[in-house]
């Protein structure tokens, strides 16, 4: 079993028309707010996993760091935390840290992973973690398509590959007793989602498989998706589990609603119980 903190490394600012795809501005606008020009608010909440024992203390998805700001600036970062920072208000140090789940390599989900140093050199944060990464996303920074480039950066991976820190999850893996990775497409490829179990139940972190709360609906599917069509399915194929489990799902760029659980309305679904900021 596993103890589950929540750390909000910052947000950010995203065109909501972006955010939601197909979804008019109309229906959009009453589950998620924006500004005059149109721009949501998006957190980057990571999730610090230790457990009972006190063996492993793991953190999933790492906030956008600051290596790349000039690079991300159209996007507005604001009140970054550095995790190492948060870490120490655990009381742990970065040392601590025995391993790092990347859902993803978009810039927003694993800026903290690596760190430049006094000489300038970028360095893993974590030098006592193995980091794990799904060898799809791994292939995918290799040759990246013109749709991800802009939002992938090498250097927030590479360094933890050449220490010999990487670790590739291929199919879905129990990883630790009561933490277990899965695989789902569209949003990227080989996303990983994160299970965990808690004292309370089973907590999910679905990352951008289901970003927001009000992403919870089937067709509410962001443009930045790589596949609608994918994600839509895979929403399916994951909600489904999640409602007759009564799993926690912890939403990584709601700025307003932490966590919630799902329940299914017809043929679709709705987040019930939810936990606001
Ligand atoms: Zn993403």
């Amino acid at each position: 079993m596993f103890n589950v903190t929540t750390i909000e490394s910052g947000y950010f600012m995203a065109d909501g028309g972006a955010m939601f795809g197909a979804i008019p501005k109309r229906a959009w606008s009453r589950k998620y707010v924006c500004t005059d020009d149109n721009l949501c608010s998006l957190a980057m909440r990571c999730v610090l996993a230790v457990s009972s024992d006190g063996k492993r203390k793991v953190l999933i998805d790492l906030g956008m760091g600051d290596k790349h700001l000039s690079q991300v600036n159209y996007y507005q970062p604001y009140d970054l935390l550095n995790i190492a920072d948060a870490l120490d208000s655990h009381g742990y140090h970065s040392n601590d840290i025995t391993d790092v789940v990347l859902t993803h390599l978009h810039f927003d989900h694993c800026g903290y992973a690596t760190l430049k140093d006094v000489n300038g050199d970028v360095m893993p944060s974590f030098p006592n973690a193995n980091y794990w990464l799904s060898g799809q996303q791994w292939r995918n920074i290799l040759s990246p398509n013109r749709l991800e480039q802009d939002a992938i950066f090498a250097d927030n991976i590479l360094p933890i590959q050449e220490a010999g820190l990487l670790h590739l999850i291929d199919e879905d893996t129990m990883l630790y007793d009561g933490f277990r990775l899965r695989l789902f497409d569209g949003h990227s490829v080989g996303q990983l989602v994160v299970y965990i179990e808690g004292k309370d139940g089973v907590i999910v972190f679905p990352g951008d498989l289901i970003p927001t709360s009000a992403h919870v609906s089937l067709e509410w599917i962001s443009a930045y998706d790589l596949c609608a069509l994918t994600s839509l399915t895979e929403k399916q194929r994951f909600l489904e589990e999640a409602e007759s489990n009564n799993y926690m799902l912890i939403y990584y760029h709601d700025a307003r609603v932490v966590k919630s659980k799902v329940k299914k309305i017809n043929d679709n679904y709705k987040a019930t119980d939810l936990h606001y900021l």
